[in-house]
């Protein structure tokens, strides 16, 4: 199969939608990262994003709508609070897991009484549903296990041939995925943290969410497997900069292999770029931004062909709670505190 890439134009927005209708696969940008959507009307196509992404057949889609009368069409016995949520944060980096109506199909949802529901802000994202006249459901367009794809790009090195067609908006703005909140149990949960923290959920809701802990056995049934990682074996260093540089440092030194060291703007003066392959993860104070090139620094990593990775930690809060989930699953749990 030959990938076409469009850019995100109001012409490459009607053929992919033409491609989602008649049961092809299509990338799309949203604000979070890029999405491989299938109608959520065809069984095949729907079955067609687990086999080219080499998804785990028990780890449910999340379903993308263009319009809230969607979500109550899909969804039962919602929580009041739920309006409050919806209202504040859709369109936008939020999904909602509710109890799914049993008419609605059990393709995309793995099985379970349950349904991920999100509206994402992204204009191209929302037109393309519309254009497609159907909720489509999009899982991350990357190789299953491997960082989330934040740009064309990214789709391309993953699904070249495998699938029908790119749509090229540029760069993700937030660059990590939605947040997965749980609301069907009565009291919201956190199954996977995002752009939208604890504290906004609970500013409009009065309820503070529990976080699910990246210890135990995850409820989110794709949040028990590899993920986000990066050829290079990965470890996260956490602690004070200064700290956690001069650990890095003492560790990078003890290899020879080729090292790959995820700095902060704090730290980045710190290491010898003569020796290893360091890239700037950011501002500690700004994890929106850090968040935002996470994915693609890991993947630049892999590209240069690095060995091992060290990667600072941030603080676990707010965004940067986001952040150190992506960062701890990549590393497959290597994480060393100072
Ligand atoms: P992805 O679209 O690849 O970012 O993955 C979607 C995430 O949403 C995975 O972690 C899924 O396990 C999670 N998810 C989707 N549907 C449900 C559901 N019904 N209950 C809990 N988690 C879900
Ligand atoms: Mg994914």
């Amino acid at each position: 199969m030959k990938t076409a890439v469009r850019v995100a134009d109001r012409f490459g927005v009607m053929e992919a939608a033409r491609v989602i209708r008649n049961g092809g696969l299509a990338a799309f940008p949203t604000e979070t990262v890029y999405g491989l959507g299938a109608s959520a009307l065809n069984e095949t196509a729907v079955e067609n994003i687990y086999a080219v992404k080499g998804r785990p057949a028990d780890n449910p889609l999340i379903l993308h709508i263009c319009d809230i009368s969607q979500f109550y069409a899909c969804t039962e016995q919602t929580p009041d609070y739920c309006a409050a949520l919806i209202s504040a944060f859709w369109p936008g980096p939020l999904t909602v897991v509710a109890l799914k109506k049993s008419s609605v199909p059990a393709w995309g949802t793995a099985g379970l009484h349950t349904i991920a529901i999100r509206m994402p802000s992204n204009q191209t994202a929302r037109l393309l549903i519309e254009y497609a006249q159907t909720p489509v459901y999009a899982p991350s367009a990357n190789v299953s296990g491997k960082p989330s794809s934040t740009s064309a790009q990214h789709v391309l090195r993953d699904l070249d041939g495998k699938i029908d067609i790119i749509l090229d908006g540029g760069s993700c703005v937030h660059g990590l995925e939605s947040t997965v909140l749980d609301v069907s149990c009565g009291l919201p949960r956190i199954l996977r943290p995002g752009f939208i923290t604890a504290e906004m959920v609970c500013a409009e809701t009065g309820l503070y969410p529990e976080l699910e802990s990246l210890r135990g056995k995850p409820k989110s049934p794709g949040m028990k497997y590899a993920h986000y990682a990066p050829k290079a074996e990965l470890t996260v260093i956490n602690g004070a900069p200064e700290r956690a540089a001069a650990l890095i440092n003492e560790r990078a030194g003890d290899e020879d292999k080729y090292i790959g060291i995820l700095a902060t703007s704090q730290t980045i003066n710190m290491y010898d770029k003569s020796k290893y392959l360091v890239l700037n993860a950011g501002d500690r104070s700004r994890p929106e931004l850090i968040g935002a090139s996470l994915f693609a620094a890991l993947r630049s990593f892999d590209d240069k062909g690095v060995d091992i990775i060290y990667a600072e930690g941030i603080a676990d809060s707010g965004v940067g709670a986001a952040v150190m989930n992506r960062l701890t699953k990549a590393s497959g749990g290597r994480v060393v505190d100072v």
